[in-house]
């Protein structure tokens, strides 16, 4: 699969110290941690291996970098939720769906919690 043009990385890379900067004060160290991890994903930052041909001829090599597996990172779990949307997608009956939505009183949510 072809990388994007722009990714979440590198609008974090960009401007994520800025934004952090502006938003002092509003961002959990969770949160922190999430953003750090989707900037450094994928780069020197975290390692990596060379894999190189074993075909002498060849001797094809590339670097490929190590993952954060953050489970908020687009990178590392895109495709596992694109398999996931896929296999649910699968489940779903051959027929049109609708949300029925109600708001009760909160002096009903006995009769409500009956049915
Ligand atoms: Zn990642």
């Amino acid at each position: 699969m072809a990388r994007p043009a722009l990714e979440v990385a590198d609008i974090l890379r960009d401007l994520g110290s800025a934004w952090r900067d502006a938003n002092a004060g509003h961002l959990g160290l969770g949160q922190l941690k999430v953003i750090s991890a989707i900037e450094s994903c994928r780069t020197a930052a975290l390692g990596g291996h060379v894999a190189r041909c074993e075909n002498a001829a060849c001797g094809y090599t590339t670097i490929a970098y190590n993952s954060c597996r953050n489970r908020h990172c687009p990178k590392c779990q895109g495709a596992a939720a694109r398999e996931w949307m896929e296999a649910r997608a699968e489940e779903l009956l051959p027929v049109p769906y609708c949300e029925p939505a109600c708001n009760f009183d909160p002096c009903c949510g006995v009769i409500g919690a009956q049915f």
